[in-house]
């Protein structure tokens, strides 16, 4: 009998396929492919004869912290490109000896997994332009369906939690699924804009980092309930009316974000996020010369020209990004930092799209699906693909004291 497992995944997932020369775009220059070992031993075997010369060439064994996993690795071209790519943009071993030949990481590529409990959850990252444009153009609420597939289906597993472990009986990890819905609710809560579903979340992992601080776990599901109460009655509009736009500080914040993202260089598969950043700066003119009062004036009329008039009718765009975070990433508890930090994050990369959307559709002179969409993936390989720089850039932020809900909410709202 065949082994199964369940399996948890956004509808978005069953619906992807790869389009391969279709593509704007490919996945294969910039990283560094490991060959796992079970490839490897097809590779040898192969006796495909115009392969045989270019896998022996291209394919180098890992001599140093060597795992099944990693057990070799392509030799990439000077450019960054993968010597097995065509001109027509196909794979050479894919297409000479199938997809089953394609090495673990190749084949399983833009997907990964998390296991909680015992189930596996599959998402998929937005480096990849056509996934990008499943999981961000779709009009409905973002869904999830329990499966059962083969236990022999490959993954590539990011993250693993049993939140029914001893050890988090007095964490906030033990209300992993309460927290999960309730946040996944919120920001598909339609009632309420984008900017405000986000401010809200944050007003909600303050109190409950509060009540993590002063050890009072218990009492997670009455603040849960406190906060639906809270959604339901609309009571906060008039406060979340009232919270200040400040541009010039999002400028700042900005800058010091492009200043440490380009100090730290770029690897090859950077290279279309450069020409996002670099529309972004010819966009509201943003010179070393420039006064930040002229940046803003441009910046603030590509706003409410460009930006919210698209936004206005799009927002389900920015709504599936912050879902697609929050299922993939765990979030808000499976990170070695706190619950509000984690908060932090998610505002960190929300605003950096939005504020490079906005300084790019200034340049263009426009905003569309397919901008947003070359933006999320080309951010994604550059910035998320790259932990250690995300991970300086927030420490960054906490060094300067941004580590707060007003700071939260300047970057958030415009
Ligand atoms: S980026 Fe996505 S659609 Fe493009 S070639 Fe790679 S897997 Fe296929």
């Amino acid at each position: 009998m065949v082994k199964t497992r369940v399996v948890l995944m956004p509808q978005y997932m069953g619906k992807f396929q790869c389009i391969g020369s279709k593509c704007e775009d490919n996945c294969c220059y910039g990283w560094k492919v490991n060959i796992d070992n079970k490839t490897y031993k097809k590779y040898r075997k192969s006796n495909e004869s115009s392969l045989k010369f270019l896998l022996n060439l291209n394919i180098k064994r890992n001599r140093s912290n060597a795992s099944p996993e990693n057990y070799a690795k392509i030799k990439m071209k000077q450019n960054g490109d993968c010597p097995f790519l065509e001109e027509d943009k196909l794979c050479k071993i894919h297409k000479e000896l199938g997809p089953e030949f394609l090495s673990k990481v190749c084949r399983i590529y833009p997907k990964f997994t998390n296991i909680v409990n015992e189930v596996y959850e599959e998402s998929a990252t937005l480096s990849c332009p056509e996934m990008a444009r499943l999981v961000l153009l779709n009009r409905d609420i973002m869904e999830f369906d329990e499966l059962e597939e083969s236990a022999d289906i490959d993954n590539n597993i990011m993250r693993q939690i049993n939140i029914n472990d001893i050890r988090y009986s007095n964490k906030v990890k033990k209300y992993f699924w309460e927290l999960r819905i309730f946040i996944i609710t919120l920001l598909q809560n339609r009632k309420y804009s984008i900017t405000n579903r986000l401010i809200i979340l944050g007003l909600f992992l303050k109190k409950l980092q509060e009540c993590v601080n002063s050890e009072k776990i218990k009492i997670v599901p009455s603040i849960i309930q406190e906060y639906n109460n809270i959604i339901e009655s609309g009571d906060l509009e008039k406060y979340l009316d009232s919270i200040p736009v400040n541009l010039s500080i999002q400028m700042e914040l900005m800058k010091e974000f492009n200043d440490h993202r380009f100090s730290t260089g770029f690897s090859q598969n950077a290279r279309p996020y450069i020409n996002c950043v670099t529309e972004f700066l010819s966009g509201i003119e943003y010179t070393d010369k420039a006064k930040i009062e002229d940046i803003v004036k441009l910046y603030g009329e590509a706003y409410l020209n460009i930006y919210e008039p698209f936004m206005k009718d799009h927002e389900y765009i920015l709504e599936n990004l912050l879902v697609n975070y929050v299922f993939n990433q765990l979030f808000p508890i499976e990170s070695k930092w706190g619950v509000f930090d984690d908060y932090m994050r998610l505002v960190i990369y929300y605003s950096l799209i939005k504020m490079l959307l906005i300084g790019m559709s200034a340049y263009n002179e426009k905003l569309d699906e397919r901008l947003i969409i070359r933006l999320v993936y080309s951010f994604s390989r550059a910035v998320e693909h790259n932990n250690v720089f995300f991970n300086n850039t927030f420490e960054l932020f906490k060094q300067n004291g941004y580590n707060t809900m007003a700071y939260m909410a300047i970057l958030i709202k415009n």
